[in-house]
């Protein structure tokens, strides 16, 4: 019997939950479905006018409009995605990532409802949902913390009075904050004044929230969070790390798990300090606890992430776990079927995020028409996309178009099908991320694993993706091939012997 059979992972009986609604769209509203299909549970879409023709429309076995394009009038609206739930019957909800998934006045409203919030409870929502509440939560949990200011401050002269005690750099952040937005990096005392004000009115206008802390800057760190579950029977359990440093304006572009800087040791401390994390709001349900880590590989906790990760996938890859059926199955009252020591990695997967961005041109939206869209295949390939090809990218929501996955069985093998994934993923019609990819796959620093949250603006310019069509050296010929592929032409990759590509080693 394999491992996932052993711990659970092919239930095959399911008692309650016999409906959910998906209150989200793309990649991760089919995501969620797909699983609650096979788990014998209907599924309830919702939309919004830009999306009538999309997949998670057509997948659901229910499709219900919400309003126009704008989130605000379709995505975002409690009062109607609740109205629909009632009306189709469904006894369960799941907010995917972004849009309502971090608002606990939206948990708080579905369980009002009599229904099941498949997620986190709402006051766990809430403490988290600010980095300030989040780190006094946790204080007690002996959980290693970013020295810092530890409260909001708005006093000019306060602030520079603390910022000269933790010392400089220092960053400002806002407690509000999210996807990387509204922080700032103060260099010396005469600058706190003009930052605090800039940073908290960008706070405001962003998050309808000004307050703002500050924190030491970690100067080369890595960006290391862990996957947590817990139920409600009092199991919690960390599904191990996941190393996310690969980010343009802090947010994240390609993940991987497990880390290569991790070690045995700190694996087990980080996983266990996230577990004491979990607890200290009272977690149920799929989360993330995001630290930092330095390069003497200590590390400090940044914040909670309440809901389902984008870069879950690497996580199920490496552990066999099906993270929404077990976000299903925890939130319908069922206990985790496993133990922390029933838990193992297995073998490496990298995620990359295929975002309609332009990579030659400061990753700037690019929209349009996906004139051609074909994904790789193969069995060390997941895609999770929410677009088809003559599709629209809608300006409306956010530009990722889907995530490329892979694994191998260890870590070079892993980065090799990443190559030959990009290669064979034919998008035309919009600028992507697909070859910053490439440019990551291939670059040293990624191969040794000795890189950090720096590593876009250490490494990348915008020529970087024009110099890999040169003609020198391996990086040229997969780019040659890439391109070569793109043109609809035959795809010409080096081969070992067997004719297996992706085993080729260094
Ligand atoms: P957000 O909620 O906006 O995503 P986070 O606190 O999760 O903000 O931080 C996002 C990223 O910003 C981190 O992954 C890291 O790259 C950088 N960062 C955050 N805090 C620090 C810090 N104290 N020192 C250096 N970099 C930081």
């Amino acid at each position: 019997m394999s491992h996932a059979a052993q711990i659970g992972y092919f239930a095959d009986s399911f008692a309650s939950m016999k409906k959910i609604l998906v209150a989200n769209r793309g990649e991760i509203a089919l995501r969620v479905m797909r699983t609650a299909r096979r788990m014998g549970i209907q599924t309830v879409a919702v939309y919004s006018e830009a999306d009538r023709n999309a997949p998670h429309v057509r997948f659901a076995d229910e499709a219900y409009l919400l309003g126009p394009a704008p989130s605000g009038e379709s995505y975002l609206r409690i009062d109607k995605i609740l109205e629909i739930a009632r009306h189709t019957g469904s006894e369960g909800i799941h907010p995917g990532y972004g849009f309502l998934s971090e608002q606990a006045l939206f948990a708080e409203k579905v369980q009002q409802a009599g229904l099941i919030y498949i997620g986190p409870r709402p006051h766990a929502i809430e403490v988290m949902g600010s980095k300030l509440a989040a780190k006094d939560a946790v204080k007690p949990f002996d959980i290693p913390m970013v020295p810092g200011s530890g409260h909001a401050i708005s006093d000019p002269v306060e602030a520079r009075r603390l910022a000269d005690d933790i010392g400089y750099p220092v960053l400002m952040k806002a407690s509000a904050g999210g996807g990387g937005k509204g922080m700032r990096i103060v260099e010396s005392s005469e600058e706190v004044a003009s930052q605090l004000e800039r940073a908290s009115s960008e706070a405001l206008a962003a998050f309808g929230d000004g307050s703002v802390f500050l924190e030491k800057y970690i100067r080369s760190p890595r960006h290391i969070e862990v996957q947590v579950l817990a139920d409600h029977h009092g199991n919690t359990v960390y599904l191990f790390e996941r190393e996310c440093s690969i980010q343009r304006r802090h947010q994240k572009v390609v993940e991987e798990a497990p880390s290569a800087f991790v070690t045995p040791e700190i694996r087990k401390a980080i996983g266990e300090a996230a577990v004491r994390v979990a607890k200290a709001c009272g977690y149920v349900n799929a989360g993330t606890v995001e630290f930092l880590m330095d390069a003497d590989r200590k590390f400090y906790f940044l914040e909670m992430n309440t809901r389902l990760q984008v870069e879950h996938p690497v996580s199920e890859w490496i552990t066999g776990l099906d993270l929404v059926e077990w976000q299903i199955r925890v939130a319908r009252g069922e206990p985790l079927g496993f133990t922390q020591d029933e838990l193992k990695i297995n073998g490496h997967a990298f995620e990359l995020r295929v975002y309609a961005e332009d990579p030659e041109n400061n990753f700037l939206p690019s929209t349009g028409v996906l004139h051609r869209y074909r994904e790789p295949q193969g069995r060390h390939v997941r895609v999770d996309s929410g677009f088809e090809e003559g599709m629209e990218v809608p300006i409306y929501y956010d530009p990722m178009l889907s995530k490329l996955i892979v694994h191998g069985r260890d870590r070079e093998e892993a980065r090799q099908l990443l190559i030959k994934a990009i290669t064979e993923y034919e998008i035309e019609g919009i600028a992507t991320t697909l070859p910053f990819g490439l440019f990551v796959a291939q670059h040293e620093a990624f191969i040794s694993g000795q890189f950090d949250t720096h590593f876009v603006q250490n490494y990348f310019t915008a020529d970087s993706i024009s110099q890999m069509r040169q003609p020198t050296g391996e990086a040229a010929g997969i780019m040659a091939a890439y391109l070569h592929h793109k043109d609809g032409q035959l795809l010409k990759l080096p081969e070992d012997q067997n004719g297996r590509w992706y085993d080729r080693r260094r």
